[in-house]
């Protein structure tokens, strides 16, 4: 391709303060993706995504983060299956063998599948790395101490009650006969994308939530979901996957302005807020709601 810029890196992009490879894999990926040239949507063209999975025509160019995420997935599972098909087990991978089987596949499947790959070397060096570690931290289930901790610290200072970050809903108080141990805890940055089990990672979470929630890590995918969703299936839970997913793209708005980790923005800005519709006239649609502070973390025009 004559004439074309190759994709630049971009550290000076704002970001959040990352605590799980997941999130160091999916940064460096955003700042590989983000071109310099005024060419159309790069990051769309390069990772081929499904249709319904693009963001509509004038948000595509803002909301690289589902063609990243998407990335992150698919680096991901290519990692994973090595580890099957090898079957390494939790030693094995840990292993110098085992990370250099894991590290030349990944690097070999983005050069068959990423443009980006074949034009610029510099990923070699830190991207199948990353992919690496991001797999041993999804490997790791949650400690006895990181679950007690964290259920701790969510305690209300007041009525040590504990509640669901996402919707505010009481999972446990004291005069509950469940033992507090046996709350959920959701991986802030998912497993699946390389979040990590450790307090920093975990907040409690109700099952309705969790169960929306699944894995999407990105409020941009939650986004497109949340369309398919109106248009495809109707009505499916949807109010809360959109609340959800205003509540993602907020605190990941406050993480990033204020340089917090992702947990830390979540307990700041509470639980969501009513979802409101910021133009009647206009369709229901992902980029039509706000919630939160509607100056601040919405993204409004
Ligand atoms: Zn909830």
């Amino acid at each position: 391709m004559p004439g074309k810029q190759p994709y630049t890196i971009r550290g000076d992009l704002p970001r959040f303060r990352p605590t799980s490879p997941g999130e160091d894999l999916w940064l460096a990926l955003r700042d590989m993706y983000v071109s310099d040239s005024e060419s159309a949507y790069p990051t769309l063209e390069l990772v081929d995504l499904p249709r319904w999975l693009e963001p509509p025509g004038p948000f595509a160019e803002r909301h690289i983060d589902v063609a990243v995420t998407t990335t992150a997935y698919r680096l991901l599972k290519t990692a994973k299956r090595v580890q099957k098909e090898a079957a390494l087990d939790g030693e094995a991978t840990r292993s110098s063998a085992g990370q250099s089987l894991v590290e030349d596949h990944v690097w070999r499947h983005m050069v068959e599948h990423m443009e980006f790959a074949a034009l610029d070397p510099r990923p070699r060096r830190v991207l199948p790395y990353l992919v690496y570690r991001s797999l041993l931290a999804g490997n790791a289930d949650i400690g006895t101490q990181a679950r007690a901790t964290t259920l701790h610290e969510a305690q209300d200072p007041i009525d040590s009650q504990v509640r669901c970050y996402c919707c505010g809903d009481t999972l446990w108080s004291p005069d509950f006969e469940t033992p507090l141990r046996e709350i959920s805890l959701d991986h802030i940055w998912p497993r699946t994308l390389g979040g990590i089990s450790t307090p920093d990672n975990l907040l409690p979470i109700c099952a309705p939530c969790n169960g929306a929630k699944e894995d999407r890590a990105s409020w941009s995918v939650f986004g497109v979901v949340f369309d398919h969703a109106l248009s495809e299936r109707g009505g499916h839970d949807e109010e809360r996957l959109l609340g959800l997913a205003l509540h993602r793209r907020a605190a990941g708005a406050l993480a990033t302005s204020e340089y917090l980790t992702l947990k830390e923005a979540f307990v700041k800005l509470g639980p969501r807020t009513d979802v409101e519709l910021i133009d009647e006239a206009v369709d229901r649609h992902f980029f039509n709601f706000r919630a939160h502070d509607a100056e601040k973390f919405s993204f409004t025009e």
